[in-house]
């Protein structure tokens, strides 16, 4: 087992048991569009939200899981009483430690990590310790725990199908026996493409006046407020570029990014004798999620057909690593290793907080993580407790570089 290495074992045996973490988000709405689409394959076992708890009762009435999991007791008793009331047999459970119980409970098959940023660390780990099959979207979980996450993956035989856009593609474009070196099959680089995000063309000056408004309104991704924040700057594509560096087992140098505005291209892998393997399609999460839940079969996802002719034209364009720094400071974490991945992701998740919040200018998000990455020592990582630790460490230190720049 390994990076999709799925025996045809859980797609053979009927209907596919799904636990949906981050069932509110928009990753989570999207896999529960595809699974309404295919009742006869797929059982919704459990589902989690966060704040948006009147949703997640709807989805429990719509979809009538065996657990849903709330954050906190009170919200727990409430709405239990409410599925009670409207015939459900739904249990609520509540906090962290019951994400952990049902993406690891045995009656499981497939676990969708979409909870958003070091929130689904927990719960992701849970569910490759218990050797899972993983729909990944939750890439800050493999950024923070990049070498613990892989070993743990070897020694469970679990089953990592991504769902992130990009790294799907590059899935899609490679041969099946993906734990080979990429040297070992042909491989000269990945290609991560990446829209640009609403800024592509805004001036530097113009860049520290943006709005949360304006940060959010992807021009072609429909997606959750941070992701979307992250896409603005470019520091997506540099938490893609980590995630994709643990998953294709690649180095740093081994993955380029090219900027491609109209989304249609989601990556491309460019082999030694010149050929090079591009995935196309929508830019509509119900592709890579329908894949990796059918994998590998296929089937419908709901989403239309592609019209080269109505796409017409491809562009695409170098980084502008001057106006989006986040870029350059991913890729000198993914090449330092050790804790500086952990350090860049807590202090992004920070800066980005304190952005949503209004606390800081968009621009001073690259300066609050540049901050705490030159502050802070690059150490080992390798147990779990090391990963908490260096998280921890660089959001206080983050904290204090929101208060310094802002
Ligand atoms: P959303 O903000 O739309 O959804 C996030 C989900 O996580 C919600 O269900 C939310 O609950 C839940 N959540 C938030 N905080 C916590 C917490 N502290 N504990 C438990 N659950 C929590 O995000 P997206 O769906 O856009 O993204 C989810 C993940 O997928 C991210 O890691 C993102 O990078 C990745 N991803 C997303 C893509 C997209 O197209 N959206 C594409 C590729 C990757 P609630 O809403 O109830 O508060
Ligand atoms: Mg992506």
């Amino acid at each position: 087992m390994g990076i999709g290495r799925l025996s045809a074992q859980v797609s053979s045996i009927g209907t596919q048991r799904i636990c949906v973490l981050g069932a509110t988000g928009s990753v989570g709405a999207s896999t529960l569009d595809v699974i309404e689409r295919h009742p006869e394959s797929y059982e919704v076992f459990a589902l989690s939200g966060y704040s948006r708890l009147k949703e997640l009762e709807k989805l429990c009435v719509r979809f009538r899981p065996q657990y849903v999991v709330v954050p906190d007791v009170e919200h727990q008793k409430s709405i239990q009483r409410r599925l009670i009331d409207a015939g459900l047999k739904t249990l609520v459970l509540a906090g962290a430690d019951s994400l952990d119980f049902v993406a690891s409970h045995q009656d499981v098959d497939t676990v969708v990590a979409a909870i958003v940023g070091s929130a689904g660390l927990s719960s992701t780990l849970s569910a490759v310790r218990a050797g899972k099959k993983i729909l990944l979207a939750n890439k800050e979980a493999l950024v923070m725990s990049g070498a613990l996450f892989m070993q743990l993956v070897r020694e469970s035989g679990a089953t990592i199908m991504p769902i992130d856009s990009e790294h799907n593609a590059i899935f899609q474009c490679l041969p099946a026996r993906t734990h080979d070196s990429l040297s070992a099959i042909g491989v000269r680089r990945i290609i991560l493409t990446a829209s640009g995000g609403p800024f592509r063309t805004t001036s530097a000056q113009l860049l520290s006046e943006v709005t949360v408004d304006q940060a959010c309104a992807h021009p072609t991704w429909s997606m959750g407020r941070k992701i979307s924040v992250d896409s603005a700057t470019l520091m997506n594509k540099g938490l893609e570029l980590i995630e994709a560096c643990w998953l294709f087992n690649a180095p740093p140098a081994k993955v380029e990014v090219v900027i491609h505005p109209q989304s249609v291209v989601h990556s491309l892998v460019d082999y030694v004798d010149g050929s090079v393997l591009a995935h196309l399609g929508n830019p509509d999460m119900r592709v890579p999620i329908s894949h990796a839940l059918a994998w590998p079969r296929r089937m419908e996802s709901g989403v239309s057909a592609l019209d080269l002719l109505k796409v017409a034209r491809l562009d695409f364009e170098p980084p502008d690593e001057e106006r989006f720094p986040c870029l350059r400071l991913a890729r000198q974490a993914a090449t330092a290793g050790g804790s500086a991945p952990v350090i860049l992701n807590a202090a992004n998740e920070v800066a980005v907080q304190a952005f949503l919040t209004g606390r800081t200018a968009f621009t001073q998000i690259a300066a609050i993580i540049d901050g705490t990455l030159n502050s802070l020592a690059e150490v080992p990582v390798v147990t779990l407790e090391q990963v908490l630790d260096a998280d921890a460490t660089a959001r206080r230190e983050a904290s204090k570089w929101v208060g310094a720049l802002s």
